[in-house]
């Protein structure tokens, strides 16, 4: 009997249809000849589903393995074997990726293998003509071909063909040639089929999209996913560290370009990017990657969902006398203001919809619980900036502030104002007064936020004394640490101190999971001043990692979630050792080119090398040389600064001194031998203060001098954005 079965045999894979009107993979686990249909097997949910489907469905949806050699065998040829039902069971194995991955696999790496899509096909331009009918000796049946002819070797090398064995044979041809007939019938048949089904389908293309075969590429691959969004009944987890991504939906800009939607969020954790491709032969095809966080919010998530399972757990933290962190990271533009200081409605912001006044409101509500009423807490809030490594007071004008450390390794913000809140209200005008601040004077809000992290924080005082504390931070856009080779000093600086910055603070948050004894807090202006939030038993953090869809920002949100990833995958891991030795890194030689005495005193420096170091594959000598160098060069400005100010105040004094001096002279008896002396005197000294100055100006001359050097000598591959 032919086989009705085509080219499915146990094992295939097939698109299969639901109820719903879903399409979706499935595995064929049994081939049932009575009632001419298959047993199919999929994953769902992390369960396995399976069902029965007639044939006539399954080849209406895979033409491709419906049977086209189906030749009656002679009556002597005996029936291929049947075959039986065997339970395949590792589907999971096998498939492609058609699921979301089950959450309770734990992972070193939370990054999932990257798949080569499948290649849904766009549509295909003419089809090829029909294969040539087979050779009539050879009795394809529904076993492979390669079992077939398996089977046809054995027999003509074990039993030369008998008289009556070549009349059969003969009379299979003469009932072959029926049936290639019939066959070609049929191929032609579903050709015309299949060639109508992509004419209506062109009709359906927008060809004036630019990337519409990827387009066609993705809504194929969507099409096979189960989508289970995270949901307000979803379990808020406790987490010590917390690493989500938020994706954000296509803008107008972007909408108006035609730019694709690359990112799909098929469930609460997963993340996937569908980054286009092109082989050898300029074929196109679609790398799907795929990550997981500790959540996954998609563009329709409110802001008020992402604080429920970011920041708002850890309000509690600081009444329980902790500190606790939160982050936007991410491109610029890809949401991080949207989601701290909240939604834009044209050109205003809505702060009162922004994680910051979130938080706000919720610590108020704390406060009035019987438990923490007690503790008779006072609320107090700031809000500075920190540019190219400085620190700016945004609730004073933008004073520029200085930051020290004790003998105890305390760090003070010398002169930021704690303002005092008693409700939501007073926090939403202080945040109001603060992004004003910060963006006055700019062409655009996110031309200077794209270069400046802000700090925006929460602080409980009890009779003065901290109790505890939430800082707040929509960081510099990631994308700016790539600008280290610029040929413009300014863009440099800002450049490298992004860089440097973002790379300490996930260090900062890696050690924080792993408690770990030394961390490169110095090495950035950020994590000096964030230093005390991450150490201690009682602190914990979040980093919501925002990311925009278009194809065009592909790039950029690869590298978002890398680093997301990053932050996170030592955290999961508790069996990562605390402190292993460390590599040396090439670059120490360089460091002789630079000034002797700042390296061996600076602990600045120091964390930077422990920071460089620890990110090796980012950071090549070279880049460490110009973060060196850069440091060098930020310090040093300080210090010129420092010393031309109070050489300044004392020219004040020189002046009134000289003129007492030359007053003196005007009387008729002066004392000749006392002006000299002391003319002499003040001489001396102001030559040997200005000679100071002079020297320090000229070595800091000579910094600029080599950092620019140093700048030249990066190579570009290894400064992509972190
Ligand atoms: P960033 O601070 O990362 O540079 P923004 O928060 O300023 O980016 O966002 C850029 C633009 O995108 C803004 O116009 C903002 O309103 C819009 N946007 C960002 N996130 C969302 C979102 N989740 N939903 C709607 N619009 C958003
Ligand atoms: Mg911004």
């Amino acid at each position: 009997m032919a086989s009705c079965f085509g080219k499915i045999v146990v094992g295939t894979y097939v698109e299969i249809k639901r109820s719903d009107g879903r399409i979706h993979q499935a595995m064929v686990t049994s081939l049932n000849e009575d009632n001419e249909s298959v047993t199919v097997e999929w994953i769902e949910n992390g369960d396995t589903k399976g069902k029965e489907i007639d044939l006539e469905s399954i080849f209406a949806l895979n033409p491709d393995v419906a049977p086209d050699e189906e030749l009656a065998p002679s009556p002597e040829t005996p029936p291929p074997p049947t075959p039986t039902c065997v339970k395949v069971n590792k589907i999971a194995k096998n498939r492609r990726t058609i699921a979301p991955i089950k959450n309770d696999t734990p992972s070193r790496d939370n990054r999932v293998i990257p798949t080569r899509a499948r290649q849904p096909q766009p549509p295909p331009p003419e089809p090829a003509p029909p294969p040539p009918p087979p050779p009539p000796s050879l009795q394809p049946t529904q076993l492979t071909q390669a079992q077939t002819q398996q089977q046809l070797q054995n027999e003509s090398s074990h039993h030369p063909l008998s008289r009556k064995e070549l009349g059969q044979l003969s009379r299979r041809k003469s009932n072959c040639v029926k049936e290639v007939e019939k066959l070609q019938e049929k191929r032609e048949r579903r050709r015309i089929q299949q060639q109508e089904l992509r004419e209506k389908r062109a009709q359906e293309v927008d060809t004036t999209i630019p990337n519409y075969e990827i387009m066609y590429m993705i809504r194929d691959f969507r099409a096979s996913l189960d989508y289970r969004p995270l949901t307000t009944a979803d379990l808020i987890e406790e987490h010590r560290i917390c690493v989500c991504v938020r994706k954000r939906p296509l803008n107008k800009k972007e909408l108006a370009m035609k730019d694709l939607d690359v990112i799909t969020i098929p469930s609460k954790d997963v993340v996937m990017v569908h980054e286009p491709k092109q082989k050898v032969d300029l074929t196109r095809y679609l790398e799907n990657q795929t990550f997981r966080f500790d959540y996954a919010f998609d563009d329709s998530t409110t802001n008020e969902m992402v604080y429920r399972f970011t920041a708002r757990p850890l309000v509690e933290t600081i009444f329980e006398r902790g500190m606790a962190t939160c982050f936007a990271y991410g491109q610029t533009g890809s949401g991080k203001t949207h989601t701290m200081g909240g939604d834009f409605s044209g050109k205003n912001q809505d702060c009162a919809k922004g994680v910051y006044a979130l938080a706000a409101r919720d610590v108020f509500l704390m406060l009035k619980k019987p438990n923490y009423k007690k503790l008779d807490l006072q609320v107090y809030a700031t809000f500075f900036e920190i540019y190219s490594g400085k620190v700016f007071d945004l609730l004073n004008r933008k004073t520029k502030l200085r930051v020290l450390e004790d003998g105890k390794q305390q760090v003070q913000v010398v002169g930021l104002q704690e303002k005092d809140v008693k409700c939501t209200e007073e926090v939403l005008k202080l945040i109001e007064v603060g992004n004003s601040c910060r963006t006055s004077g700019q062409t655009s809000a996110n031309a200077h936020s794209s270069r400046s992290h802000a700090v925006f924080q929460i602080i409980l005082r009890r009779k003065g004394k901290m109790h505890g504390k939430f800082s707040l931070i929509d960081l510099a856009g990631n994308e700016r640490g790539a600008d280290t080779s610029s040929a413009d000093r300014q863009t440099r600086l800002e450049g490298a101190e992004i860089n440097k910055s973002l790379l300490a603070l996930k260090e900062c948050i890696r050690a924080l999971g792993r408690n770990k004894p030394h961390t490169p807090f110095r090495a950035s202006k950020l994590t000096q001043v964030l230093r005390d939030s991450f150490i201690g038993e009682n602190s914990r953090t979040c980093m919501i990692a925002t990311i925009s869809p278009g194809m065009t920002s592909c790039e950029n949100t690869l590298n978002t979630l890398r680093y997301a990833n990053r932050v996170k995958e030592l955290s999961v891991d508790a069996n990562q050792g605390m402190d292993g030795g460390r590599p040396n890194i090439h670059a120490v030689n360089q460091l002789e080119l630079l000034d002797g005495d700042w390296l061996s005193i600076s602990p600045q420096r120091d964390d930077l090398k422990l920071l460089c170091e620890q990110n090796e594959e980012e950071v090549s000598p070279q880049l460490f040389t110009f973060h060196e160098a850069v440091s060098q060069l930020v310090e040093m400005e300080e210090q010129v600064l420092e010393d031309h100010r109070a050489v300044f105040q004392e020219s004040i004094r020189w002046l009134e001194d000289e003129k007492v001096l030359l007053e003196m002279t005007e009387e008729v008896d002066y004392d000749v031998e006392s002006y000299a002396t002391q003319l002499e005197q003040i001489l001396d000294q102001k030559i040997e203060i200005l000679t100071e100055l002079r020297d320090k100006v000229k070595s800091f001359r000579s910094t600029l001098h080599e950092e620019e050097q140093a700048s030249k000598q990066i190579n570009p591959k290894r400064t992509r954005a972190l």
